[in-house]
């Protein structure tokens, strides 16, 4: 299997390359050329498989330059029981809303908490095998750009790893308190953390802008260096998220809550729209996939597009209570719009332009048709948002955090204005440990609000009873390796300096 930009379809590379290169020169993303389609027989033995043998399955038909042993190495170190705190790393719980079942895909059962340790866990070990195949004996250099959990996946998924570097960069004011003292109190050689004086669309902007600065890249190259990528735009972040969509239907078959073959829906609560284009992939795959429902806070670019095929990006930016989706940019819609442009190069890379010169872009009739039918959109507020944790915790005793509580507000409009009842799977992409301070606003608005993070973590537990996750505890007694702060104009200036390169 090959990959290709978005941005320039002659631009050919292997797995290996995609993944240490992270991004094309073009500035395009790499896709693959044509995914594996699965026939009954292939669901059927998946369905008596376990998570790590699905995913060993999915990642053999996608990285053909990698061996079996290869693939199994990195799954079987990723997906353990000691990191995810049981066999199966992505459970689905059942709760009752307004007395209908909810299927919620817990992803955050990881050592950080939130979804991104699906991918984060495994991406170094695909990389470090990667660059052996592309580019032996360099140092690779993770530039990460977060909103939060990103960043704290990387460092925790990268720490210490041989040839490998990571600098992180976060929105000074645009994440959680405890997102920010997990990526302060990060321990490792290799790592690096930095807040910038911007939101998140300007950290990634200035991310983007490093790698495909040639002058930056050529002093990584006489220092032995290269560039590489943990978020979402490298494509071995989006890989391990489309097992967990085909793992969770496995899932739902074997638990007798669908027939083999029946179609589900899916709602994610969308930022980069990495996590929902993992879906759509799964769904090329052959997995029966209904609708996508795009779930958006108030920065609802997303939702809009969704209705008009505008995407505009000029409009106020919203910092909310689920931050990870403070996002005016979704770099990932790139791929989808590739594909549904019937993989035109020219194409995706006119509107792309459009969306760096002129912050807007209006996409064809026939993806627009093809967006009506596949995706919905919906968006709601931070007050929405809390009465949604409130009502889940009160009639299901289940304590979501504010980003899964976005989906299930917005799946729940879905329903209200279709009517369509398909049994759906909604994702659930982060510990409410993670969010505690809105968490508990909205369970009880009339408790008095703790002083620090940790006090607000202790009465939490006190009124919910839902056990706060090992990770997070044990950061309480950590004090701050980091505290740097920068100008967005100095990112690059920051980069090289934390590298020692002049
Ligand atoms: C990253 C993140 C999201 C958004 O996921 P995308 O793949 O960027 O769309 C949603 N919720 C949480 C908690 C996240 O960390």
């Amino acid at each position: 299997m090959l990959y290709n930009s978005t941005q320039n379809a002659a631009e050919v590379v292997s797995s290996a390359q995609a993944i240490s290169q992270g991004i094309s020169k073009d500035g395009g993303l790499f896709v693959p050329q044509q995914s594996p389609v699965y026939n009954e027989d292939t669901f059927k033995s998946l369905l008596k498989s376990d998570y790590k043998g699905r995913a060993k399955k999915i990642f053999a038909d996608f990285l053909t330059d990698f061996t079996a042993e290869e693939i199994s190495d990195c799954v079987e170190k990723a997906y353990t029981k000691e990191k995810f705190g049981s066999e199966n790393p992505a459970p689905i719980k059942t709760c009752k809303l307004d007395g209908a079942e909810l299927n919620i895909l817990e992803l955050w059962h990881g050592p950080t908490c939130a979804f991104k340790d699906m991918a984060l866990q495994i991406l170094p070990h695909l990389l470090t095998k990667s660059l052996k195949k592309t580019y032996d004996g360099k140092t690779a250099v993770i530039l990460v750009a977060t909103s939060g959990d990103t960043g704290k996946a990387a460092l925790e998924g990268f720490k210490d790893v041989d040839n490998t570097k990571i600098i992180v960069f976060y929105p000074v004011d645009g994440v959680s308190p405890m997102q920010k003292h997990q990526m302060n109190t990060q321990e490792g050689n290799n790592v690096k953390v930095c807040a910038i004086k911007g939101n998140f669309d300007d950290a990634q902007t200035g991310v983007k802008k490093i790698f495909t600065t040639s002058d930056v890249v050529e002093k990584l190259a006489d220092n032995n260096m290269l560039f590489s990528s943990a978020n979402s735009i490298n494509w071995g972040r989006l890989l391990p998220q489309i097992v967990y969509y085909i793992s969770a239907y496995c899932d739902m078959v074997n638990a007798g809550k669908i027939s083999f073959g029946d179609k589900i829906n899916v709602v994610v609560p969308t930022g980069n729209f990495g996590n929902i284009l993992a879906a759509y992939y799964a769904n090329q795959m052959g997995l029966p996939i209904k609708k996508f429902i795009c779930a958006s806070n108030s920065n609802n670019v997303l939702t809009d597009f969704i209705k008009t095929g505008v995407y505009d990006k000029n409009r106020h930016f919203y910092t909310t209570i689920s931050p990870s989706m403070d996002i005016l940019v979704s770099s990932n819609l790139e791929r989808l719009l590739y594909k549904l442009s019937g993989d035109s190069d020219t194409a995706t890379k006119e509107w792309m332009t459009q969306l760096k010169t002129e912050g807007r872009y209006e996409v064809s009739e026939s993806v627009k048709s093809v967006i009506n039918e596949k995706l919905y959109g919906g968006f709601c507020d931070d007050e929405q948002t809390k009465l949604t944790i409130k009502k889940l915790f009160d009639e299901d005793n289940y304590l979501c955090d504010t980003h899964t509580a976005v989906a299930v507000n917005v799946y729940e409009q879905y329903v209200k204005e279709t009517g369509d009842n398909t049994p759906s799977v909604i994702a659930s992409t982060a510990s409410p440990y993670k969010f505690s301070r809105a968490v508990l606003q909205a369970v009880n608005p009339d408790a008095e609000l703790p002083q620090t993070e940790f006090d607000t973590v202790d009465k939490l537990f006190e009124i919910s009873g839902a056990e706060v996750p090992a990770p997070l505890a044990g950061l309480k007694n950590k004090t701050a390796r980091f505290s740097d702060v920068t100008e967005v104009d100095n990112m690059k200036n920051y980069v090289l300096g934390a590298l020692e390169i002049k």
